[in-house]
């Protein structure tokens, strides 16, 4: 199958991909990420992003950010929640809702994403939302499964791929010290 893979970081993605290639699909990446701020962080870890694409010779669609949408819809409201609360099941949803009509649009046959290689994030909520917007078509991986995270880690490194030190959100940022690294 052809999928459209949401990206939310280099390091995270790097198992992903070859993950899913294992599995005989063909990936194109998807950075869409209006969750990230400041936008120079979202820049940053977009150039990670290109790179691994140049090394892995995979496709990569980048889509516009608009982050004072993504904290009117996603966040107005839930700033105060912890990581793993309900604002991020939100910000979850509306990354997600953006890949997957993103995967309509280029009539591509599935989509999901790397945030399960993450311990960080609960991929039962992931699977959920993604079930939500289209259960035919979301495939539901836990990425982090088969020692996946400390793949992610080990390619990280191999193709000397910034890794961040949190999550994504000023929300999280604010907490920084409370955020394990991804
Ligand atoms: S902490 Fe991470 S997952 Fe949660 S809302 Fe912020 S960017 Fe999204």
């Amino acid at each position: 199958m052809n999928v459209l893979l949401h990206t939310c970081c280099a390091p995270c993605a790097s198992h992903c991909v070859l993950a899913l290639q294992a599995l005989g699909h063909d990936v194109t990446l998807f950075y869409a990420n209006a969750n990230i701020a400041p936008h120079e962080e979202f820049l940053k870890r977009l150039d990670a992003v290109r790179l691994l694409a140049e090394r892995l010779s995979v496709p990569l669609l980048i889509d516009e950010p608009d982050h004072n949408a993504w904290l009117r819809e996603a966040a107005n409201g839930f700033e105060t929640e912890p990581e793993r609360g309900a604002r991020c099941a939100r910000c979850f949803r509306y990354s997600l809702c953006r890949t997957r009509a993103a995967m309509a649009a280029r009539g591509l046959d599935a989509f999901t994403t790397t945030l399960t290689v993450s311990p960080h994030k609960h991929a039962p909520t992931l699977f959920q939302v993604g079930r939500d917007l289209d259960a035919t078509r979301f495939l539901a991986i836990d990425f982090k499964k088969r020692d996946g995270f400390k793949h992610s880690l080990q390619l990280a490194e191999a193709f000397g791929l910034y890794r961040q030190s949190y999550c994504g959100c000023e929300f999280s940022y604010r907490n920084e010290n409370s955020v394990p690294k991804l």
